[in-house]
Parts: structure tokens; C-alpha cells; sequence
């Protein structure tokens, strides 16, 4: 056998494995190791397959393997500083096989250090990730052995000081008795392009962003049809709101929506979207409370390639997304202070920056802002710019919330209800009449987001070809004492007697009304878990009776 091909006694390797089970430690060396069981990285490699798919499972197994090779070729020198150059290199294959990787058997190993120059073959008998390979998917076309191959990668691209990539001819994975590899620089493969990104890292995560713009800009198309025909109302609140909105779509005013929670804010910047001459642009939307505050600049602004890290490729922020339509910043109330800075300037300047970038681009874009805060409270705690609320604030619309249009509300759940009905594929007869009682006294903290909420859920809960009751809509809370036919045939509580006997028992017992209004309050909260929208509705009173009521039981110096 050609002496370059064989191995030189390990004992200097071995020595530098050391099994420490008193301190919990296993040693390389100085580098500190864990034995693992086979079968737990054959799960955890079957669940990164399954989770993020082959080829991306494939790279993050090669870059483990790879950082392997990488650390355990500063070994080579260390310890076989004075042998010769391939002793030096049979570090790699004898510490893979030491860790258990594989039996390796050298079959061609050429190289010259000075030149750069490498080519090698080696056999593996029995390999781990073969074996692993084929338990869960059987005989496979493609070798498998990803870990393995990232090690002999990294091993003999430290040792060479360039990227050296190795293949696997046969595997153990495709039905062949043993692996067999091939390693030679990467740019002397003709196809060694194709294997570079098994190296690279993060491309996962600019995937999925890339991904979720898609999906942004989809649900951007999509919306249009139904940001229409979701603007329902005729009380004059409403109609107030909505005519402001229709005189600002004509000009290029930036709009601030305010009102609380749920009133349909993104709905109205849609609908001023739809109604302008930008209707044809993009419909950016943006929820400032949502993002976190260290990429909200990048996200608004945009960055340069290696603006910071992990910035690996230049990326448009929305501004720039939103070119030549509408940008809707919601919850603009949450935005940083310096990106509140910068806002401003774009507004003054109609110019964006992209971060990282020195030179400033135009851009077309129409700004509408929405707020459940009261940006003018904001201000003088000095959590908002006073400059950028005058300059968002040119023309403010209200929207009023729910419970002070209560006219709407059945116009409002009808529209829900054959919405909802035909996403669902359900055929109901409408609400019950105690259920749109139970709607119009209810007072929507959640305005009409709650109110889509519950239709949503009352109309998967009804019965096919019934009509939604009041059970459907809250089957959380129990039954409500509720109103019945009196024998004068007068709209009146059922079971009079019962009330009746219920006061007498009152009466009897001496306790003072006040203390039995506070129990009775005080046991409707609780059973309603402090829901006082629930507790409300068990008591037959509103939310705002409840509170004032419960209000009243507190002494006035409480606050
Ligand atoms: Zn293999």
C-alpha cells in the first residue's frame, strides 16, 4: 500500500480524549465534547427534514458538520507539527472515525500545500448518517451522509486554507454496502456552484421574509372587494366619518384615523385608498405596535446591503413598497422617538434613507396614520414629537366606536352574517330575536372586530338551516334571566313567582339592599371571570350601569 495512505498509530490522538464524569465534562483536547446518542440525532435529523424540508435540512446538517471539521483541524498541526504533510492531514480521518463517524480508508490522497492543490478519496464503512438515513426513508436516490461531508469539507478546507468540497460517489443511504467520497476544491467541480449554498448561512430566514412580503402583497390584491363593502353604517357618526374620508380621497392630504381598538381603521385607509387616484398603486399596511422597535426603521425605511449585521442583501422598506399608492402606519402612537425623527422627515422632505445608505431616494407614497391613543396627551408626556403630530394631524377623521352607534349594529351583523355563511358554506335563517336583543345591549369594547368575532362564531356554531341564538354568540356565559310573556301577555321576566318568593326570602333575611347589590355584583363579576361585559349581561344591566354602579360602592377617596 502507498504510504501516504496509510495511518500513522492514533495514540497521540486518543490521549487527547478525556472522559471527566465527575465534572460533567468530555474533553478533546481543550474543546470540550458531548456523547450523544445515535438515535436522538437520527429524531432530530428526521424532524428538521420534516420541518423546514430536505434542502434546507441538508445545509444546516453540512454547516454543522463542517464546523466540526473546522475545530478539529487545529488539531493537525498541534499534534503532528513535525510528521509529514499527509500524517498531518490523517488527523481528520482518524479523529472522524475516534468521534465515531465512520470507519475511514484512504484511497487516494494528493496534495501540495504550496500550490493549493488537493485531491482526495476516502471510503467509509458503516457511516452513522447512512444508517440513520435509511432507517426513516429507506433506499434513497441521493447520498445522505450531510453531516459526514460537511466535516471532510471543513477538515480539509482549514487544512488547505481553501474551500475544498467533498462528494459522495455511492452511500450507504442508496443501497450501496459502503459510502465512498471524492474531495477536490470547489471551483474545480463543474458543478461545484450548486453546492455553495449548502454552505452559506441564514438564507432560511431571508426566505421566509421574502415569503411573507409575497403574502403581504397578496392580502394587499385581495383586499380591495372587501374593504368596500365592510364600510356598513347610517348612523350619523358613522356618516360623518365616512363622508370626511370620501372629501380627502380626492387630494393628497395625509389622513389620521383615530378611534379606539377594533372600529375599522385599516378598513377606512382602504376605502380612502380605493377612492383616491391611487387606487391602481399598492396598499401598504403597517402596525408600528407590532413590530419590534430595533427593526421598525428597517422595516419603514429600508437597508443597505451590510448595514448591520445581518443585513446579508439590500431590502425596500414599505415606503418604497408603497411607491405611487398608500402606506397605512397604524398604531403610529407606538413608533420610537427616532423613528418618529425620521418620519417627520420624509413627510418634509418626501424623501426615504435607507439605513446604512448615504444618499436619499424620492418617493410617491401618500401617508395615512391611525391612532387609538390620544396622540395630544402623548405629546405633552413627551412620548410623541409635537411637530410630527401637527403634521400628521392636518386632517383628522374619528371613527366612532360601536356601542355610540347602536343602529348599526344589526345592519353591521346581517353584512357579518352573510359573509360569514358563505366563507363557511353554512345556510342559516338569520339571528334569533333574543340574539339581536342580546347584540344591540351588548357594548363592544372590542367594537367591530368583536362583533365580526362573534358572527364568525355564532355561525360555525349554529346548526345547519337554524338561526343563530344567543348561545351561539356568547357560550361562554350562562343563561341570562330573560324575558318572557306575562299571562296579560306583556313583554315581562319569566317566572314572576320565583322572583316573587326570591324577594320574600330577601325581605326575611334583614340584609340591607345595599350589601346584597354589592354581592350580587360583586358575584356576577367573579362568575364571569372579571369580564364586565359578561357580568353585565348576566345582570341584565349594561356595562356602563355595572361599572357606575360598582363605582358607587367604592369610597370616594379611593383615588
Ligand atoms: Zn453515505
Amino acid at each position: 500500500m502507498d504510504a501516504a495512505l496509510t495511518y500513522p498509530p492514533d495514540q497521540d490522538l486518543r490521549r487527547l480524549l478525556r472522559f471527566e464524569p465527575d465534572s460533567g465534562a468530555i474533553w478533546l483536547g481543550e474543546r470540550r465534547m458531548v456523547l450523544l446518542h445515535t438515535a436522538a440525532l437520527t429524531a432530530l435529523r428526521h424532524d428538521l427534514i420534516t420541518s423546514v424540508g430536505k434542502e434546507q435540512a441538508r445545509r444546516l446538517l453540512t454547516r454543522m458538520g463542517y464546523a466540526c471539521g473546522l475545530h478539529d483541524a487545529g488539531f493537525a498541526a498541534k499534534i503532528r507539527g513535525s510528521r509529514t504533510l499527509e500524517e498531518m492531514f490523517m488527523v481528520g480521518p482518524q479523529l472522524h472515525m475516534l468521534e465515531g463517524a465512520a470507519r475511514v480508508t484512504p484511497v487516494v490522497l494528493k496534495m501540495n500545500a504550496e500550490a493549493g492543490q488537493f485531491e482526495g478519496e476516502f471510503r467509509w464503512d458503516d457511516s452513522w448518517e447512512a444508517h440513520a438515513h435509511r432507517l426513516n426513508y429507506g433506499v434513497v436516490d441521493e447520498p445522505a451522509c450531510w453531516t459526514l461531508l460537511g466535516y471532510a469539507s471543513g477538515y480539509t478546507s482549514a487544512f488547505m486554507g481553501r474551500h475544498i468540497l467533498f462528494k459522495e460517489t455511492r452511500c450507504g443511504a442508496c443501497g450501496d454496502d459502503h459510502c465512498h467520497i471524492v474531495g477536490r476544491p470547489i471551483d474545480e467541480w463543474p458543478d461545484g456552484d450548486a453546492h455553495r449554498q449548502y454552505f452559506e448561512d441564514d438564507s432560511l430566514l431571508e426566505k421566509m421574509d421574502a415569503l411573507s412580503q409575497q403574502v403581504e402583497a397578496l392580502k394587499s390584491s385581495l383586499g380591495p372587494t372587501e374593504a368596500g363593502g365592510m364600510l356598513v353604517g347610517s348612523s350619523p357618526g358613522f356618516q360623518r366619518a365616512h363622508d370626511l374620508m370620501l372629501r380627502a380621497a380626492g387630494t393628497q392630504v395625509s389622513v389620521l384615523l383615530t378611534g379606539e381598538t377594533g372600529v375599522g381603521k385599516e378598513r377606512f385607509a382602504r376605502a380612502l385608498h380605493e377612492h383616491s387616484e391611487r387606487a391602481a398603486g399598492p396598499f401598504v399596511a403597517v402596525n408600528c405596535a407590532a413590530l419590534p422597535a430595533e427593526l421598525i426603521e428597517a422595516e419603514l425605511f429600508g437597508v443597505e446591503k451590510g448595514a448591520f449585521t445581518g443585513a446579508h442583501a439590500a431590502r425596500a422598506g414599505r415606503f418604497e413598497r408603497a411607491e405611487g399608492g398608500t402606506l397605512f402606519l397604524d398604531e403610529v402612537g407606538d413608533l420610537p422617538m427616532p423613528a418618529q425623527a425620521k418620519l417627520l422627515r420624509v413627510l418634509q422632505e418626501g424623501e426615504i434613507e435607507r439605513l446604512g445608505s448615504e444618499s436619499a431616494r424620492r418617493v410617491n407614497v401618500r401617508l395615512v396614520a391611525a391612532t387609538n391613543v390620544q396622540l395630544e396627551s402623548a405629546v405633552e408626556r413627551g412620548l410623541f414629537r409635537r411637530d410630527l403630530f401637527y403634521r400628521l394631524n392636518v386632517y383628522p377623521i374619528c371613527i366612532p366606536p360601536l356601542r355610540e352607534r347602536p343602529s348599526d349594529i344589526e345592519p353591521l351583523a346581517r353584512h357579518l352574517l352573510a359573509r360569514f355563511t358563505a366563507l363557511h358554506q353554512k345556510r342559516l335563517a338569520g339571528f334569533s330575536d333574543r340574539a339581536l336583543l342580546a347584540l344591540t345591549r351588548h357594548d363592544w369594547p372590542g367594537n367591530v372586530r368583536e362583533l365580526e368575532n362573534l358572527v364568525e362564531r355564532g355561525v360555525i356554531l349554529a346548526a345547519q338551516g337554524s338561526v343563530i341564538e344567543v348561545e351561539h354568540l356568547f357560550p361562554n356565559q350562562p343563561d341570562v334571566a330573560h324575558d318572557g310573556i306575562d299571562p296579560q301577555g306583556r313583554l315581562a321576566r319569566r317566572a314572576p313567582q320565583d322572583e316573587q318568593a326570591l324577594c320574600e326570602r330577601v325581605l326575611d333575611s334583614g340584609v340591607p339592599i345595599e350589601s346584597l347589590e354589592a354581592q350580587v355584583l360583586a358575584l356576577a363579576v367573579e362568575r364571569s371571570r372579571g369580564n364586565l361585559s359578561g357580568a353585565a349581561r348576566l345582570l341584565g344591566i349594561s356595562r356602563a350601569q355595572l361599572a357606575y354602579r360598582l363605582k358607587r360602592q367604592q369610597p370616594a377617596e379611593t383615588d
